[in-house]
C-alpha cells in the first residue's frame, strides 16, 4: 500500500484523513503544527502524539519532501533549488531575501503549456502539474533548512512572503492550488496574511473568478501588452481570454479584496512592447477603471528567445508615463542572475509532452503599431 503523503493536505483535509483513522480532528492540529510549524518529517519527533496514533501513522503516511539535486547560492543572497519530482522532471524555487522580508517563489507545474514567447519555462513545454504536496514541499523544505542554516530564533519565520511566480501557470493546475495556498495562510501553517501570498497568472479568466470565491490572496496578473494584437502574439492565452474580459476579471476580483490593488506584470522587451505609445495606451486601459499597479520587468535573456532587454534609460522612461498618468509604477531588481535565479529564467527540467518546443520555433513576432485611436 502506498503511504498517504501529509503534505498533500490543508488543515481540513488532514482532519478528514485522522478522522477516518478514528482519531479526533485536535490531533490534525497538532499533527499539521509539527509538520509545518516545526519541519517535522519524522513521527518519531512528535513527542506530544498519543503512541497509539504514531503507531497508526507510521506505515498508512509519511511526510514526504522532494529530493534535492542542487542548490545555488548566489552574490546577493538568493538561494535557487533544483528538486527532483520524478520521470525525468525537476523543478526550481527561488528565495529571495531583502532588509525587511523573504520571499520565496514557487513552482506549480513542471513545465508550462502557456508558451510565452519570453518565457524560458514557456519554451520548454509542459509536462504534468504539479501536486498539493510538491507545492508545499519547496516551502516546507526552504523555510526549515534556511531556519537552520540562518540560524533564526525559535517563533521567528524566515519566508514572509510567497509568490507563484516559479515555473508553470498557477491557475492551470487549480485544484492543487488552492489547498496549498490555505496552508500557506492556516495559522497553524505558515500563518501569511493574504497579502504576502501572491498568485501570478498570465490570464485565466474563469480561474481568476474561482480564486476569488476560494482564496482571495494578492493577484498580479502578467498583462506584458497593450493590445491584443500584441498580446495574442506575446501571451498566446490572450486568444482565448483577451484583453477586455481579462481586465473585468480583474475589477470583479477586487469585489472580494475592496483595499486592493491588482499588480500588472510587464516584461519590457526592446523595440517590442517598451515604446512610449505603448505606456500610453496601458494608461488608457486602466485609469479610472482598476485599480492596480505596474511591476515592470526588464527582460532576462535567455537563448533561443531572440528577444533583447530593454535599455534602462527605455525602461525608465516607460515607468515615468505611467506616473505621470497616476500609477504607482515599480521596477523590478533584478536578483540572483549570477545563478540564472531571475525571473523567467527558471528552466529545470522538463519531459515534453506537448509541441511547445516546435510551436516556439515558428515565425519571428509581428509588432503592429498601436492603434492611435486608443483614448488619452
Ligand atoms: N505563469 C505565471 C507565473 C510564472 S511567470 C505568469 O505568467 O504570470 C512569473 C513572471 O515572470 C511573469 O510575469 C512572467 O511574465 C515573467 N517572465 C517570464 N519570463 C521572463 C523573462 N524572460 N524575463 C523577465 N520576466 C519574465
Ligand atoms: Fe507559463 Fe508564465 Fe512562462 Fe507564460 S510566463 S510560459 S504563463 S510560466
Amino acid at each position: 500500500m502506498n503511504a498517504v503523503n501529509l503534505l498533500d493536505f490543508d488543515l481540513e483535509g488532514l482532519a478528514a484523513f485522522c478522522e477516518s483513522l478514528g482519531e479526533k480532528r485536535f490531533r490534525a492540529t497538532q499533527l499539521f503544527r509539527w509538520i509545518h510549524q516545526k519541519g517535522a518529517s519524522d513521527f518519531e519527533q512528535m513527542s506530544d502524539l498519543a503512541k497509539s496514533l504514531r503507531a497508526k501513522l507510521a506505515g498508512r503516511a509519511e511526510i514526504r519532501g522532494l529530493p534535492v539535486i542542487s542548490e545555488h547560492v548566489s552574490a546577493d543572497g538568493t538561494v535557487k533549488w533544483l528538486f527532483d519530482v520524478g520521470a525525468g522532471n525537476a523543478v526550481e524555487t527561488v528565495f529571495i531575501p531583502e532588509d525587511d522580508r523573504g520571499t520565496l517563489c514557487i513552482s506549480s507545474q513542471a513545465g508550462c503549456a502557456v508558451g510565452c514567447r519570453f518565457c524560458s519555462t514557456g519554451h520548454q513545454g509542459f509536462s504534468r502539474n504539479l501536486a498539493t504536496g510538491e507545492i508545499l514541499a519547496q516551502l516546507w523544505h526552504a523555510e526549515h533548512s534556511l531556519r537552520l542554516r540562518l540560524r533564526t530564533p525559535a517563533g521567528e519565520r524566515v519566508i514572509t512572503n510567497v509568490v507563484m511566480m516559479g515555473m508553470g501557470e498557477p491557475l492551470q493546475n487549480y485544484s492543487a492550488l488552492v489547498p496549498a495556498l490555505k496552508v500557506m495562510l492556516d495559522d497553524h501553517g505558515y500563518g501569511l496574511s493574504r497579502r504576502r501570498v501572491t498568485v501570478s497568472t498570465s490570464g485565466v479568466v474563469p480561474m481568476i473568478d474561482r480564486l476569488r470565491e476560494d482564496c482571495p490572496v494578492a493577484l498580479a496578473v502578467s498583462l506584458h501588452a497593450p493590445t491584443d494584437a500584441l498580446r495574442d502574439e506575446l501571451v498566446p492565452i490572450n486568444r482565448k481570454y483577451p484583453i477586455a474580459e481579462l481586465l473585468d476579471a480583474c475589477v470583479r476580483y477586487l469585489d472580494a479584496a475592496p483595499r486592493d490593488f491588482i499588480t500588472l506584470e510587464y516584461c519590457m522587451l526592446d523595440g517590442v512592447n517598451d515604446g512610449d505609445e505603448h505606456a500610453r495606451a496601458l494608461l488608457a486601459l486602466v485609469r479610472g477603471r482598476l485599480p492596480c499597479k505596474f511591476n515592470l520587468i526588464p527582460f532576462n535573456p535567455f537563448p533561443q528567445s531572440g528577444l533583447r532587454r530593454s535599455p534602462a534609460s527605455r525602461v525608465q522612461a516607460f515607468a515615468a508615463i505611467l506616473q505621470a498618468g497616476g500609477i504607482v509604477t515599480t521596477v523590478r531588481k533584478t536578483r540572483g542572475d549570477d545563478i540564472d535565479a531571475a525571473c523567467g529564467q527558471l528552466a529545470g527540467e522538463v519531459q515534453d509532452r506537448t509541441n511547445a518546443r516546435r510551436r516556439m520555433q515558428r515565425a519571428p513576432i509581428r509588432i503592429e503599431p498601436v492603434p492611435p485611436s486608443a483614448p488619452r
